[in-house]
């Protein structure tokens, strides 16, 4: 498990270190949407964030660790947890939500108190299809409350989505990198948009996942981030689909390996 306090604990160390620990934004329960940065501000930044779904709260761990290896020469802003009380739910269920809200939490979840596969944020919104970018026109978007898969009542509805468009606009970063679980793959590009492609491929031969579009993606952070900006924005899914959810966070150093490469390689490029 790797729960919010557990978070805040190992931001907390790495401020203690000398990293700039900050808030972005809140969650819709009022949880902190932590950053922390490292590096210079006048020359090129880069912005890694994850768990914006909720059950996939093992890449926050894994956005840390990369974070704490870093030692590139551009500057580095991380995201580690973007939806926070979708992290608490899939990890603790419906006691880690506020009390009013845990009867429609359970009702959207088809009754079971198991939320281990919960995607979506408190609102049960996923943040992921939130975005505007082509937004509510994705192959597998859901049209109403659901644990995985509804964009919303409109594009970036969600304070989570909300303030981590606004933050990304505030620090204008080169290039933008979403950790996600599962599929050991990398995606890169945005319908018309596919910005340095050997850029990309380079990154994923580095982890050895293969760089794919994403068919039939819209609303995704990624996909906003490059039409907004036309720079680079990948998301990488870390972790073999045979492995559950919650038991990503016992290969973190396997994972940890695979992409250790990829801010270091974006930071070279970009400070070159
Ligand atoms: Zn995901």
């Amino acid at each position: 498990m790797y729960s919010f306090e557990d978070l805040t604990a190992d931001l907390d160390e790495l401020a203690a270190k000398g990293a700039k620990k900050f808030v972005v934004g809140r969650s819709v329960f009022g949880r902190e949407l932590w950053g922390i940065f490292k590096g210079g501000t006048d020359g090129p930044q880069l912005l890694i964030q994850g768990a914006m779904h909720a059950r996939e709260w093992a890449t926050a761990k894994l956005c840390v660790r990369l974070f704490d290896l870093y030692d590139g020469e551009a500057g580095l802003w991380c995201v580690p947890m973007t939806d926070p009380d979708g992290a608490m739910l899939a990890q603790f269920g419906v006691s880690s939500a506020p009390p009013e809200y845990a009867e429609r939490l359970i009702r959207i979840n088809g009754g079971s108190e198991d939320f281990s596969l919960w995607k979506a944020n408190g609102n049960a919104v996923d943040l992921n299809v939130n975005f505007n970018a082509l937004w509510g026109t994705g192959a597998s978007n859901v049209f109403e409350p659901s644990p995985s898969d509804y964009v919303g009542q409109y594009a970036l509805s969600e304070p989570e989505s909300r303030a981590l468009a606004l933050f990304t606009l505030k620090i204008a970063p080169e290039a933008t990198v979403s950790m996600h679980a599962r599929g050991e793959v990398i995606y890169g590009g945005f319908g018309c948009y596919d910005p340095l492609p050997e850029l990309a491929r380079s990154i994923a031969d580095g982890c050895g996942y293969p760089l794919l579009r994403a068919e039939g993606s819209a609303g995704g952070y990624k996909d906003w981030f490059i039409a907004t900006t036309a720079k680079l924005g990948l998301t990488v899914e870390v972790g073999s689909n045979d492995t559950p959810y919650d038991r990503l966070d016992s290969q973190i150093e396997e994972l940890v390996a695979r992409t250790r490469g990829i801010l270091p390689a974006l930071a070279a490029y970009y400070t070159e």
